[in-house]
């Protein structure tokens, strides 16, 4: 019997593996140094290794393909509230720690944050999802910090590089994680619809101790030590928001009367478990000022916000290198695919996209460097990271998914398959979208960013940032004159998009002119500024897609 042969497999192009993720990202590099002089290049090389490793690809691919399962009981029926990771969310969970990725910054002083920004930024290109926990535990200390008591004892666990995966009380464990729980079924953006109810439980040495009941019908991350969550006090109209502590294991070593319902089934961010959960009466501690917790929960929500738009740029780098890779493999009607005219117009174009996004949100991270590190003493730096923040994350996420369809499309129907977590693309794809949903989605980005004008000298503020462009294009000039106009708080809310994409355009194109290339500056101002196109791929005749493309390719 001959077995028979149907083909051979032929012009398959190969999965992108092993490659350095950071030695080959002349964006980042480039970002790095214009934000952060004298960066350390070595460690930044040996994560970019790390990050591209065949290992690492593998713990993503698995930790998405086996995604957390709950135990709300025990075999004899006992509520234990537990979610079971795959071993390779654990390994991911611990390369981020190890990082120093969640706490650790706060610690380490000027610079520390735009490192972090890079980093968080490359590990993302191995795998996002378990970034949220991590995401959440840098993010809570400027808002944990209001409750000195609780900060001495849990600063430590929060900024150590150990992760510990054991479910114990926080005394017993060597690194901790936090989340956040403010999203009720009524109202995720309107908190002010929130119906948990604190009640008032005496005193301790961590503050005031209440009793928490009501629910979270979104609360990611449901194994974090403890969580910053939003109640009620006082009653009637005197009734106000607070921010309170809420540990998973009270100091008496008993479970904190917090249940876990169900784990959400969800588009992507497959690795992550997002919960929905119930407080029956949980013990918790008043963090910050009673009536005062969306302010107090916000400065959790600034510093995830800026992961959301790092998460974003960083996946937008990891579909781009993959788009790369496969179009130069892949033959088509006689020439590799990124040989032909029009797929090189795309990559070109997907390139300025995403070299756009990483400048824009590392140019925040410096901003809230500056701020915490109190190496802004013209208070510049925290003026324009309360403007930028609710740009970044509304444009940045917003252009993500979009962006994720093109790439995709470059692998043709290779792209579109999962194949048991092998298909990254696809996993890219369904990724994308969350960064613009969770941590106040789109609009209420905009409607922040009206809100910030209104926090400072914003059109002095964005003049001065924009300065060093000045004349380097006129349609560079001509898009700022029309922004500075909006900027003045003359802007309602139905064109606060608008103002939030074109404030983004302009200062991404005054960054790129800075520390990019003339081919990407010229060219990002010709498509974006001057004749906007609704596609990727149609970059006007004159860019030097060449030029473009070879920055761009992973060396
Ligand atoms: C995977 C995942 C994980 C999450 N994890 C957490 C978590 O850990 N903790 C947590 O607290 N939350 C979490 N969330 C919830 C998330 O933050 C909310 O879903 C989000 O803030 C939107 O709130 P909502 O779902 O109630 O939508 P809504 O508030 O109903 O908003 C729906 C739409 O209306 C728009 N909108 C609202 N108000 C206005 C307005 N005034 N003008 C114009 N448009 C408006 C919004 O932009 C949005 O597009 C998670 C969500 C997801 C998807």
């Amino acid at each position: 019997m001959h077995p028979v042969i149907t083909h051979d497999v032929l012009n398959q192009a190969e999965p992108l593996v092993g490659a350095n993720l950071f030695a080959g990202n002349r964006a980042l590099q480039d970002a790095l140094r214009f934000n952060r002089p004298g960066y350390d290049v070595q460690r930044f090389t040996a994560l970019g290794a790390e990050a591209g490793s065949a290992a690492m690809q593998q713990h993503a691919r698995l930790a998405n393909f086996h995604p957390p399962q709950l135990k709300s009981h025990d075999r004899l029926g006992r509520r234990i509230d537990e979610v079971e990771f795959h071993p390779s969310y654990h390994a991911l969970m611990a390369a981020a720690m190890r990082q120093g990725l969640h706490g650790t910054p706060w610690s380490l002083g000027p610079g520390a944050h735009v490192d972090r920004a890079a980093a968080f930024m490359l590990f993302t290109e191995a795998e996002p999802s378990m970034l949220c926990p991590i995401s959440m535990s840098y993010a809570v200390t400027p808002a944990l910090r209001a409750n000195p008591a609780i900060f001495a004892d849990w600063g430590p666990g929060l900024a150590s590089t150990r992760y510990d995966e054991r479910f114990l009380p926080f005394d017993q464990k060597r690194g901790l994680t936090m989340g956040m729980g403010m999203t009720e079924k009524q109202g995720g953006s309107d908190v002010r619809a929130n119906t948990t109810r604190a009640e008032a439980d005496g005193q301790d040495g961590w503050g005031a101790r209440y009793r928490l009941t009501g629910h979270k019908w979104f609360l990611s991350a449901p194994m974090c030590d403890a969580f910053l969550v939003l109640a009620k006090t006082g009653e009637g109209t005197a009734a106000g928001l607070s921010c309170f502590f809420l540990p998973r294991w009270l100091p008496d070593g008993s479970l904190n009367a917090m249940r876990v319902q169900r784990l959400k089934h969800k588009l992507g961010n497959q690795a992550n478990a997002s919960s929905e959960v119930e407080f029956h009466g949980a013990t918790a501690w008043l963090v910050g000022d009673e009536g005062r917790g969306v302010p107090q929960i916000l400065a959790m929500g600034a510093i995830t916000r800026l992961d959301c738009a790092l998460g974003s740029a960083g996946l937008m780098r990891q579909a781009l290198s993959i788009a790369l890779h496969h179009t130069a493999q892949r033959q088509a009607f006689g020439k590799r695919l990124d040989a032909q005219p029009m797929m090189f117009n795309v990559l070109a174009d997907l390139a300025l996209e995403s070299e756009a996004a990483t400048a824009l949100a590392l140019r925040l991270a410096r901003a809230v460097d500056a701020t915490e590190n109190g190496t802004d003493a013209s208070g510049h730096e925290k003026l324009i990271g309360r403007v930028l923040t609710p740009i970044a994350k509304f444009w940045i996420c917003k252009r993500g998914s979009y962006f994720a369809q093109e790439a995709m499309e470059c692998l043709g129907g290779n792209g579109y398959v999962e194949e048991q977590g092998e298909g990254v693309m696809a996993r890219i794809y369904r990724e994308m979208p969350v960064n613009s949903i969770w941590e106040g989605a789109g609009n209420i980005m905009a409607l922040d960013l009206l809100r910030a004008l209104r926090t400072g000298a914003v059109v002095d503020a964005l003049a001065h940032e924009m300065a060093p462009a000045k004349g380097a294009h006129p349609a560079l000039d001509a898009a700022l004159a029309r922004v500075l106009h909006g900027l003045d708080g003359s802007t309602d809310e139905a064109q606060a998009r608008r103002l939030a994409r074109d404030t983004a355009l302009v200062l991404q194109a005054a960054l790129l002119r800075q520390h990019s290339t003339d081919a990407v500056f010229t060219a990002f101002c010709a498509s974006r500024l001057d004749d906007r196109s609704d596609v990727f791929g149609a970059l006007p005749a004159g860019c030097d897609l060449a030029a473009i493309v070879d920055r761009a390719r992973l060396q």
